[in-house]
């Protein structure tokens, strides 16, 4: 993503009482959080907001966690929640996903998102993309044993790396797609940002449900 440093963005973030702050406070206690016993779900590298203000409107008994690194960016999906009606289900940490494990105790997350991460292109960057076997074994330590990884890109490069780190981590792919706005799987997709200006170019998406 192109980044514009937005001048006093890390103090709009750090204000918002839509941004957690202090996250790794409530590692084991999101229910205590939410105030509520519903599933977990979060997106790492949330970007914009608006695939998780589209999918929190339409599931209010399941909580959601937007991710971003940057707070220029997560500004941006703080103005979309401020317009929402009375939401108490999303929320949104500036927080580099590199310290994930801070967040999340065994079992606490019942399914991860994963939308059109940064693909990372020089190998010796591997290991800091989103769906490397580096953070597979981090997302295992939380992910709910009945849990899914759900991952959509245009990128045919990263999608590919995406299924040889899954099968050498040890973990099941399922409705895997090249075209996903062209095959049996779209329907209830929510696009994302990135996902509407690359499908507008004519790019196909790809999608994959990594599971152990
Ligand atoms: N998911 C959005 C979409 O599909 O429109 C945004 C995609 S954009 C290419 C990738 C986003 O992931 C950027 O906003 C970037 O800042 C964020 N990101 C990249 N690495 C991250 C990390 N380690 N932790 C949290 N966010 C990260």
């Amino acid at each position: 993503m192109r980044l514009r440093n937005i001048s006093g963005s890390r103090e709009q973030v750090a204000e918002s009482r839509f941004v957690v702050q202090e996250p790794e406070c409530h590692k084991g206690a999101w229910k205590e959080f939410f105030g509520n016993e519903h599933p977990l779900h979060i997106e790492i590298g949330t970007g914009k907001g608006k695939f998780l203000t589209a999918l929190s409107t339409l599931n209010p008994d399941i909580n959601y966690l937007g991710i971003e690194k940057y707070s220029s960016v997560l500004l941006r999906a703080l103005q979309k929640r401020e317009e929402m009606e009375e939401c108490r289900n999303l929320y949104f940490l500036r927080f580099d996903a590199e310290e994930i494990l801070n967040l999340f105790d065994r079992g606490e997350v019942a399914r991860i998102y994963l939308n059109f991460s940064d693909p990372w292109p020089k190998d010796r960057h591997a290991k800091r993309r989103l769906t490397s076997k580096e953070y597979l074994k981090r997302y295992d330590q939380f992910l709910a044993a009945d849990g899914a990884v759900i991952f959509k890109s245009d990128n045919r490069g990263l999608f590919d790396f995406t299924l040889e780190q899954a099968k050498e981590a040890g973990w099941r792919t399922s409705e895997i797609t090249y075209d996903l706005h062209r095959s049996e799987y779209i329907q209830g997709n929510i696009m994302t940002e990135y996902e509407e200006k690359f499908s507008a170019l004519g790019n196909p998406i790809h999608r994959v449900i990594l599971t152990r």
